[in-house]
């Protein structure tokens, strides 16, 4: 006789789950189930979706062995419904109850739906986070700006991490400027550990294959770790090898090494393979040794206990209305070069290509190519939303949205950024190698070759003076502008307006 049911998100793959620890082994029956509606509601790269299809059913034979009932639903199960809960009233009515414990999604738009369902579903909080929501509203309450670096201090506070009584390590809270160094080509730097797929793993790509096979996105080779033990193996890899020069190379793009310094742990942190607190206290130990420079330790910690957390904040405390924010009024669609159509852009080029074969950019990526181009050509933040909550193996919503419609697009008018991330060409020259390979010139400003970059950072600007003109922080670049000769400035912005338009047309700009 089953007394509640337990639901078990595929974000959700954590023992100490809130809805686990709440729930009772010998009569509550787990619910986990792939349904069509989450795999399908923007198209997600195939990828992603075996990450998360093979991790849920390695967590389901985890479970069942821990003595847990579990009920488990495959996509292609003949009697599977297309939705959470769907599946949780079919459950329900096999076993006669309509209890359910939960703990409450990462998304808005599945906690309405649990919210809205015929069932009398308890929701708990999802505690696997350094910072609750309720202590982020306090935080938060009555601060003119919500800035990340008085937020990560809390934490550094609250955690102890790196910190020396009540000083931070170092006597600094951020090592950020020593963080900045270009990349070199090194064949002896490690790369991220791969995993070979399991008999489980392989049965998940066959089916994302036969559903999914489509969709923007390259299945195989599938190397990414789907179960706990191997995400720890590739935490303590990332540990050993590489992160002495996370610091140093944060910034850094190159052609032929996709993830440089980067650890790849957030598709596991996630999905809860991985907590947040562990991977910073391995990532603190190696400092503590003297195996890592302290720009190392410190730059990592605050991306997983600042800036993470502070995104989490963020969407939680601005409601379900946030991916529907537009201040700047863009209205562009999204070309077709972010789905692979060809592009004469390097680095747009290689961004796009390395997202469709490994599901992963990183962040300066993400940022300042992917993310600058959209804010510069004016692009509907929401249709950039999308792109991003599809394409990348560690997005969902709680975190990608700030980073997309917040960080990256300025679409919420500066809640998680003071101003907006623009540049001109210059910055991707100076932190890749990718303008060396280009058929624009980096250093043209106008002319036939001249970086759309170049143009379009200062056609966005015009086009935005109003709002940004006394920001202290952007004041400098209009003064450039209007010591600019008026035939010069003519030039950039006729020749922006022309470079709209061939991409308007589709061209391959
Ligand atoms: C437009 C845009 C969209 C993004 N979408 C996502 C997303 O969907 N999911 C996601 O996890 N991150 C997202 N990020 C943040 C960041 O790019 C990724 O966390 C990072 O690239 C993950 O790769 P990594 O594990 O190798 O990170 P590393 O560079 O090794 O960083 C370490 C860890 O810090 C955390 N982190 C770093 N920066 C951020 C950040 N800005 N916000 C939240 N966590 C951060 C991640 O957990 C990451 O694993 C986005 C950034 C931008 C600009
Ligand atoms: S020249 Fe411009 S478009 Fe080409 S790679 Fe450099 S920044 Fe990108």
């Amino acid at each position: 006789m089953v007394k509640r049911l337990v639901l078990v998100l595929g974000d959700q793959l954590s023992h100490a789950l809130s809805a686990l620890r709440a729930a009772d082994k010998a009569h509550d029956l787990i619910v986990m189930a792939e349904v069509g509606d989450e795999a399908g509601y923007v198209p997600h790269h195939p990828k992603k979706i075996a990450l998360v299809f093979s991790a849920m059913r390695h967590f389901a034979d985890d479970l069942t062995a821990d003595g847990w009932q579990v009920a488990y639903t495959k996509l292609d199960d003949a009697d599977a419904s297309r939705s959470i809960v769907g599946e949780l009233m079919r459950r329900g009515q096999e076993h006669g109850t309509s209890e359910v414990i939960a703990t409450r999604p990462g998304e808005w738009r599945l906690i309405s739906a649990l919210d809205d369902a015929p069932l009398s579903v308890t929701m708990l909080p999802d505690d696997r986070f350094v910072c609750s929501l309720e202590a982020f509203d306090t935080w938060a309450e009555g601060r003119k700006e919500l800035r990340m670096e008085w937020f990560y201090r809390e934490m550094r506070r609250k955690t102890g991490l790196m910190m020396e009584g009540d000083k931070p390590a170092g006597g600094k809270w951020n090592f950020d400027h020593d963080n900045r160094k270009p990349a070199s080509g090194d064949l002896l730097r490690a790369k991220p550990l791969r995993f070979a797929p399991d008999a489980i793993t392989a049965e998940v790509l066959d089916l994302v294959e036969s559903r999914f096979g489509d969709t923007f996105g390259t299945l195989r080779p599938f190397h990414y770790a789907v179960t706990r033990a191997d995400a720890l193996r590739a935490l303590d890899h990332f540990a050993t090898h590489l992160l002495a020069g996370f610091g140093d190379y944060q910034d850094a793009m190159l052609m032929q090494d996709p993830f440089l310094h980067h650890s790849i742990l957030s598709p596991y942190l996630n999905l809860g393979l991985l907590g947040p607190l562990e991977i910073c206290q391995r990532v603190e130990a190696e400092w503590q040794a003297g195996r890592v420079p302290i720009n190392a330790s410190e730059g990592y910690i605050r991306q997983v206990i600042g800036w993470r957390e502070y995104m989490r904040g963020i969407y939680f405390r601005e409601g379900p209305d946030y991916t529907s924010r537009n201040v700047l009024g863009h209205d562009r669609a999204l070309p077709a070069l972010y789905w692979g159509a060809p592009t004469r852009m390097n680095c747009l080029s290689h961004a796009v290509a390395q997202t469709r074969d490994e599901a992963y950019a990183h962040h300066i990526q993400r940022l300042m190519v992917t993310g600058n181009f959209a804010l510069l050509a004016g692009i509907d933040p929401h249709q950039v939303h999308e792109w991003y909550l599809a394409v990348y193996i560690d997005a969902y919503e709680w975190v990608e949205a700030p980073n997309t419609i917040g960080m990256s697009q300025f679409a919420d008018g500066g809640i998680v950024g003071s101003k907006p991330y623009v540049s001109s060409g210059n910055y991707i020259a100076k932190m890749s190698d990718y303008c060396s390979d280009c058929a624009y010139a980096v250093k043209d400003k106008t002319g036939a070759r001249a970086c759309p970059f170049n143009l379009l950072y200062w056609d966005f600007l015009i086009r935005h003076r109003d709002r940004f003109a006394r920001n202290p922080r952007m004041a400098q670049m209009y003064r450039t502008w209007d010591r600019m000769d008026a035939a010069r400035r003519d030039t950039v912005l006729s020749e922006a307006t022309a470079f709209l338009a061939r991409l308007d047309a589709g061209e391959a700009v």
